[in-house]
């Protein structure tokens, strides 16, 4: 494991990688060019997704003062026009709607599963929501946007809201001077795009038939080049595959890497439900997600049964390597595979706080490190070696009911 080749890599990935766009495309060509050099059968794997497009957003409040703010609709909102009573409705709390109907509603969290039932029969023109943090440079933090996922308006028969995604300043700046009325426009459209996985396979020398699948997601969140969160789990993948190319395990290696886990893990959700047969073959899925970071500690979440949480405990122990183990869910790629009764094993490294970012701009190559990618790739390589090549797996391929529940409360609260 190189961990200054990388490195190297997530140079190369060190762009925006929003997944169904040229940028997600451009690193599928580039992580597709790597395995080919490595003699791997690889393929790029597509699937369609629901997004949108918008046209026009404008807000521009007119009582009692005038001011025109920078706004971004969430894409597949839908379209507002109008002039309206601004209301600040803090939480979103039934106290908080009553008189809410054609009004432009502030709220401080995001529009998502907990308020969204209530927010719709508020009957809202729209919702304005904060992005970031009031303390962000606007020079330095562009709007984001977001999408209002089909996987949360589906819960409600598709009724669409319309939100608006401000920054947090401007948003206080609206509460503090008590902004009554103001003009909005949002000009919205459905389209479908195409995502994609890079898929890559090694066949087992003596079980073939079982299958380790390694997930890592190639895509980021739109403004981010991702270079934390998750050209890092990327380029271990990478290199982990460099090694059994080289070394062939005893069981078969399928290595995805993932496109739209950010939009609500499609190319993981793709795969499990696109290639059910291979699927029945998977023992195990490793996700390599969020690795790099120079100020961190490394951490193994299974997704499944104790008995491999206790292996990876032991062997990481043995080895002195200081490792945060436990069983619980993840939030990757590993979730679709848990809930198809597949055990997963997520490994990386968290940041520490305030020294690493994800999901903003401030994800960049100033944050991750050769040595720190190294770590993670000889820990991933200690425990996925030995599982490769294990006579017997030292666990069953199972997910407890309980746990499943877990993972399906978790993505439904998120709306996954
Ligand atoms: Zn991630």
């Amino acid at each position: 494991m190189d961990g200054q080749r990388m490195f190297e890599l997530i140079e190369k990935l060190n762009f925006v990688r929003v997944s169904g766009t040229p940028g997600e495309e451009e690193a599928a060509r580039i992580l597709l060019q790597e395995c080919e050099a490595l003699g791997l059968d690889a393929c790029i794997d597509p699937f369609p997704e629901q997004d949108g497009e918008i046209a026009e957003t404008a807000l521009e409040v007119t009582k009692p003062y005038h001011k025109v703010y920078e706004a971004s609709a969430l894409r597949r909102s839908a379209s507002a026009l109008g002039e309206a009573r601004v209301i600040y409705a803090e939480d979103a709390l039934p106290a908080n709607l009553v008189d809410a109907e054609g009004a432009i509603l502030i709220i401080n969290t995001a529009a998502g599963r907990k308020n969204y039932e209530a927010l719709l029969k508020a009957r809202p023109l729209c919702i304005l929501q904060g992005e970031g943090d009031a303390l962000d440079d606007p020079n330095e933090m562009p709007l984001m946007g977001g999408m209002l996922r089909p996987t949360l308006t589906e819960k409600f028969d598709d009724q669409r809201l319309c939100v608006i995604n401000l920054r947090k300043r401007d948003l206080l700046e609206m509460i503090v001077r008590g902004a009554s009325e103001a003009k909005v426009k949002v000009v919205s459209r459905d389209v479908e795009l195409t995502g994609r996985n890079v898929s890559a396979y090694i066949k087992g020398t003596q079980y073939p038939d079982e299958i380790i699948a390694f997930t890592a997601h190639m895509d980021s969140v739109p403004t981010s080049p991702g270079c934390y969160d998750n050209a890092a789990g990327s380029a271990v993948m990478l290199e982990l595959a460099r090694y059994f190319a080289a070394h062939p395990p005893k069981r078969s290696l399928r290595f995805i890497w993932t496109g739209g886990e950010e939009k609500g893990l499609l190319g993981s959700k793709h795969y499990v439900s696109a290639h059910a047969d291979e699927l029945e073959k998977v023992c195990l899925c490793v996700n390599l997600d969020l690795a790099g970071s120079p100020a961190g500690h490394e951490f193994a979440i299974v997704t499944g049964p104790e008995a491999l949480t206790h292996h990876v405990d032991m062997l990481v122990k043995e080895e002195g390597y200081a490792v945060e183990t436990r069983t619980d869910t993840y939030s990757s790629d590993c979730l679709p595979f848990a809930l198809k009764g597949v055990p997963a094993l997520s490994l990386g490294r968290f940041g520490a706080p305030g020294m690493s970012y994800i999901h903003c701009n401030r994800d960049k190559l100033a944050y991750v490190s050769a040595p720190a990618l190294d770590k993670t790739g000889r820990i991933a390589l200690l425990i996925v070696s030995r599982l490769a090549n294990a006579v017997m797996l030292p666990f069953e391929r199972k997910v407890s009911d309980e746990m499943r529940k877990k993972v399906e409360d978790y993505m439904d609260q998120r709306a996954i």
